[in-house]
């Protein structure tokens, strides 16, 4: 009876003892301790007594009066030699320091507890002491050894059928799981402890661990699900008339709404929180929340009810000394006067949060306080200042290893494209970094041990508030970057091939008619007119070839082949195409292959062509006199290039973004050399896709010397594929083609010339017949009996591909049991274009504009592999 007595009596002054903790003195604690001294004898009665008082000591946030207590306790415990009350004690006195952020001393007070609780084989107390040192084990982030300990926890719980204990086992186990990652296994742990606890009826534990599901649901993005636990928590809560988890869930619920957009219905729980705070007093949760009021007025344009709720909870945190939430509302101030254009009050209040976050050594804050300080500063015309924030705001973005994702956000206003894709994937990544720091400090802050009775949901609801607000702003950015890049994708993919067709129709039509003056008879005088007709020509498809390139490459729709070429024949073709070029300048072009280098070796000869004439070809251009000399050897299973010139060379600041797209050395280089900046570009992408590198050495005057490896595979056999063709070639060709029979179905009158006199001027006795369209090719394939129809793509009435489709199907209707050979003439190179020739039922195709051994080589292989050759 007695005894019941002074236990009551203890809590209740336990509870007083600990709200007012701080407010005494040391005598009068100790004269407090002489009442109940005086009324008990019992040592274990003394000692379960202030064991209570010092966890009443955690549960009124007052960890200093705990420690005070657990040392009492200690010292108590070792006098009278009661043993589980160390353990216990020490286990209290643990909690403090790993509160206090001192994990390393709590873990070894922890351990010490443990050797205790095993001497005595108190299991109840080496439970405690296994769940607090797995805390320490994650509060190190350590989750594999924290899951180890919680598994023991769980065998001994279920060896003394502690079913309560099993149930919190289940729960710390399922929550370490989620916390590593695997929140299927965590969620299958954390329903096994909801069920154990719906079978003990421990209404309080099913809600807790309903809302650490809840946090399971939020990280799967399952938010219709967490947002159906938190109602039924907040219902519980409510109807138990415990307003601070109550409130904790609403602010749940204001946060999932806030993530999905719904501001209206995020303000009403918010606004329904912070009245709950209010009453039960909880000031620093009511600064928080108003400062999250604030910020969505902010959000939504409301400047002067932004201001109001920062403001109110300005002055709260300053009251309580929460300087966190302080500098947090200094800085969102700043912002707010920054766009009420007060900008020197905007600047004080970010420098105060500022100071603050260099204070204290945190790197987000300085980070983002120095970025809205610079918008401050360049609104207010001192660039210096903001020159020197920005400087910070980078720096800081750096520590934080995200300085690219930074630089590529700003940089999506104005870059292409590419940059862009390339910036939300950065963003993504940022908002990945996000949700998994979201996702340890949720599950950091909340533990069981300490949580019982603590503000668990509304820690939670915090931590994943805050977060969800900042990654919701980015989420906003991001997808509608994404939108724009994907549609901006689609326009340029089909502007391209609108462009692509429009351009070398014509360009087909001059260089083809060129060809046509050339090989005529025509007055002498009128060569130079002609040969700079070719010349303007052949540069203008070049540049439209580079940009159909440059945005297949970024498209990541280029291939590259890989046959079996011959590196000597490789090399003789492009001198052949540029030693005009040097003689004209009076340069010496010369080649050597060293003796290593082997004569037959696997690549795509029209890139690595590309790349040799891009980087020779610039050699040329930028060398007055001297020599352009080119070297090939293979060393470490690469193939190894130079290209060395005795031309202006490039100065050491350029030598990097030349090989960027549009850069050229000087501003000067396209007045005096002509040229896009898109070789190098072209080339060192062209390299990249082949597993290669390239580089370049330089200085300003001495010349330019060019190197490029490619990784090197020698050919299994010594067949040569298909090659560059010869002129004799070419000829010989041309000359077992000898009295074809064509029809060419082509709408354009200048391209149905261009290809007639280029068919009769290569064969001999050909016959051809034109068309204009495909219904009248379909007319003529019927009445006639061709050996190959040449058939343009985009062509009035019918176009080639349905043309084709519909040939196609009169042979199958006809049981033939050879088909006609259709080859695409096509203007545009696009892959879906090709992949549509070939589809419709097409063999081949020629590009325009061609060269003439890209129209007589796919019509000698066609009617060759019929054997219809002589
Ligand atoms: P373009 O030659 O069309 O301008 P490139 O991408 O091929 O474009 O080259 C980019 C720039 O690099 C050139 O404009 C020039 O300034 C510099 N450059 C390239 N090759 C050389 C070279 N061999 N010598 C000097 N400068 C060069």
């Amino acid at each position: 009876m007695k005894i019941k007595t002074i236990i009551l009596i203890v809590t209740v002054i336990g509870s007083f003892l600990s709200i007012k903790a701080q407010s005494f003195s040391e005598t009068q604690q100790d004269s407090l301790m002489g009442i109940w001294k005086d009324v008990t004898q019992q040592d274990t009665i003394r000692l379960n007594a202030i064991q209570r008082i010092a966890m009443e000591g955690y549960r009124f946030k007052n960890p200093d009066s705990a420690l005070y207590y657990a040392q009492l306790q200690y010292d108590f415990a070792l006098k009278t030699k009661h043993k589980n009350f160390q353990a216990l004690a020490l286990n209290t006195q643990g909690d403090y320091y790993l509160l206090k952020g001192n994990p390393d001393k709590s873990f070894d007070i922890f351990n010490l507890a443990l050797k205790i609780s095993e001497e005595i084989n108190n299991k109840r107390t080496k439970l405690i002491t296994l769940g607090n040192i797995s805390r320490v084990y994650e509060s190190k982030g350590n989750i594999e050894k924290a899951l180890d300990y919680n598994l023991q926890i769980l065998k001994i719980s279920e060896d003394i059928q502690d079913k309560k204990g099993i149930g919190r086992s289940l729960a710390d186990i399922g929550k370490n799981y989620a916390r590593k990652g695997d929140l299927k296994s965590g969620l299958a742990y954390l329903k096994r402890s909801k069920n154990i606890f719906e079978e003990l009826d421990d209404k309080n534990s099913i809600a807790t661990v309903r809302s650490f599901i809840a946090n399971v649901y939020m990280q799967q993005g399952n938010l219709d699900e967490a947002l159906k636990l938190i109602t039924i928590n907040l219902a519980y809560f409510e109807d138990v008339g415990n307003k601070t988890l109550a409130a904790g869930c609403l602010s749940n619920l204001a946060g999932i709404y806030i993530n999905q957009g719904d501001t209206k219905k995020a303000l009403h729980y918010l606004e329904k929180a912070l009245v709950h705070f209010e009453e039960i007093g909880n000031i620093p949760y009511v600064a928080k929340i108003s400062q999250n009021m604030g910020q969505i007025y902010y959000e939504q344009g409301n400047l002067e009810r932004a201001l109001e709720y920062m403001t109110n909870s300005l002055k709260l945190s300053e009251v309580i000394k929460d300087e966190n939430t302080e500098a947090a509302a200094k800085q969102k101030i700043g912002i707010i006067f920054t766009e009420q254009e007060k900008y020197s009050q905007a600047i004080s209040y970010g420098n105060e949060a500022l100071n603050f976050y260099q204070k204290t050594g945190d790197v987000m804050g300085v980070s983002s306080t120095s970025g809205s300080l610079t918008k401050s500063y360049i609104a207010d015309g001192n660039y210096k200042k903001a020159f020197e924030m920005n400087e910070l705001y980078y720096k800081m973005r750096d520590s934080l290893n995200s300085k690219e994702n930074q630089k590529a956000l700003i940089e999506v206003q104005v870059q292409s494209d590419y940059e862009k894709q390339k910036a939300i994937d950065d963003l993504n990544n940022e908002k990945k970094m996000v949700l998994e720091q979201q996702k340890t400090l949720a599950q950091q802050r909340i533990s069981w041990a300490i949580g019982i009775g603590l503000l668990l949901s509304s820690i939670l609801a915090y931590v994943i508030f805050n977060k969800l607000k900042e990654t919701r702003k980015q989420k906003v950015i991001i997808e509608e970057q994404k939108k724009k890049v994907e549609q901006s994708e689609k326009h340029k993919e089909q502007f391209l091939a609108n462009m692509s067709h429009e351009i070398r129709t014509p360009m087909h039509a001059i260089s083809g008619m060129t060809n046509i003056l050339e090989r005529n008879k025509h007055p002498k005088s009128q060569d130079v007119f002609l040969k700079a007709m070719r010349t303007s020509s052949d540069n203008l498809v070049v540049i439209l070839n580079d940009i159909l390139d440059l945005s297949k490459i970024e498209a990541g729709k280029l291939d590259i082949e890989s046959i079996s070429l011959n590196l000597e024949a490789v090399v003789e073709n492009f001198i052949q195409i540029l030693k005009f070029k040097a003689e004209e300048k009076g340069l010496t072009l010369s080649y050597e292959i060293s003796e290593d280098a082997p004569a037959l070796i696997m690549g795509d000869p029209t890139r690595l062509n590309q790349i040799l004439i891009n980087l020779v070809g610039n050699a040329i251009k930028f060398t007055e006199k001297g020599n352009v000399k080119i070297f090939i050897s293979s060393t470490n299973g690469q193939l190894h290039f130079e290209i060395k010139d005795t031309g202006i060379g490039i100065p050491k600041d350029k030598q990097k973004s030349i090989f960027e797209s549009f850069e050229q050395a000087k501003g000067s280089t396209t007045r005096y050399y002509g040229g896009s900046g898109l070789g190098l570009s072209i080339s060192k992408q062209l390299v990249d896709l082949q597993n290669g590198k390239i580089w370049v050495e330089s200085s300003e005057g001495n010349g330019s010397a060019f190197y490029f490896d490619l990784p090197l595979t020698i050919p299994k056999t010594n067949a040569v594929g298909q090659r560059f063709i010869s002129e004799d070639k070419l000829k010989t060709m041309a000359k077992s083609l000898k009295g074809i029979r064509i029809l060419i179905a082509e709408d354009n009158p200048f391209n149905q010339m261009i290809a007639q006199d280029d068919l009769s001027y290569y064969i001999e006795d050909i016959s051809i017949d034109t068309v204009e369209n495909g219904m009248l090719a379909i007319d003529k394939f019927k009445s006639n009996n061709y050996d190959l129809i040449l058939m343009d793509v985009q062509m009035p009435v019918m176009n080639g591909f349905e043309a084709t489709k519909k040939i196609r199907d009169l042979e199958k209707s006809k049981g033939l049991a050879t088909t006609i050979s259709i080859i695409a003439m096509t203007a545009s190179l696009l892959k879906t274009e090709i992949e549509n020739c070939y589809n419709a039922g097409m063999n081949n195709y020629i590009p325009k504009p061609y060269k003439v051994e890209e129209l007589i080589v796919p019509i000698f292989n066609e009617l060759k592999s019929k054997n219809e050759l002589s």
